[in-house]
């Protein structure tokens, strides 16, 4: 299956949330969803009631967009959910936000997940060292993330951590500002999402 590449502000309208992904314009009124908060498409602004089946595929979509990923790799989270001890919908979370292009995301590194994903694809960043180009690589406590050494200088990530100075990364992450690099000392919590996503209805949809 082909990765999304349509306008993306049509999936948060779709949703009828910001999904944030498009970077500083998702602050502005520019966004879509200010200007137009209603479904797109020719019966957008007339849609009725959504059943209990429609409620929790909208809920599953709205996560998978939330961090741009395809049904096999999101199916793939929830197999691996199942299969770890705790509850199967924040197991699936913690492993969605576990993803290096949401840590970089989450860092304040990128202004967008689309754009955490590419910088990541394009090596600018290390994980214990090494160079990781994966954006599905899950990092685990104890891991430590940072600006690979030749894209320091990079001015698109000067002015994105410039940018996003103000931005407090969620508390299983610990950021060393002025050194660019942070550890991973704990797991995703569902406090740490700040999309209202309701995984159970995710859970009873795939467990059907
Ligand atoms: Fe979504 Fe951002 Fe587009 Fe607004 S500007 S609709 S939040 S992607």
């Amino acid at each position: 299956m082909a990765r999304y590449n349509d306008a993306v502000c049509r999936l948060c309208r779709r949703e009828g949330q910001k999904l944030f992904l498009k970077g500083d314009r998702c602050y502005t009124e520019k966004c879509a969803l200010e200007r137009r908060a209603y479904a797109p498409g020719m019966h957008g602004q007339g849609r009725s009631k959504t059943s209990e089946y429609g409620q929790q595929l909208r809920e599953k979509q709205k996560a998978k967009r939330y961090y741009g990923l395809l049904e096999s790799q999101f199916h793939k989270y929830y197999e691996m959910a199942v299969q770890s001890k705790g509850q199967t919908g924040e197991n699936l979370l913690a492993l969605c936000e576990s993803r290096l292009d949401n840590v970089v995301y989450r860092l304040g590194f990128a202004m967008s997940r689309p754009e955490a994903r590419q910088l990541v694809t394009h090596a600018h960043f290390t994980v214990n060292g090494r160079k990781v180009n994966i954006p599905s690589f899950l990092v685990k406590p104890g891991m430590v993330i940072a600006i690979a050494q030749g894209s320091r200088d990079l001015e698109k990530l000067k002015q994105n951590v410039e940018a996003n100075a103000f931005r407090q990364p969620p508390q299983w992450l610990e950021y060393d500002r002025d050194n660019l690099v942070a550890k991973v000392v704990g797991v995703p919590q569902k406090s740490d999402i700040d999309l209202p996503i309701e995984e159970h209805l995710i859970v009873e949809l795939y467990s059907k």
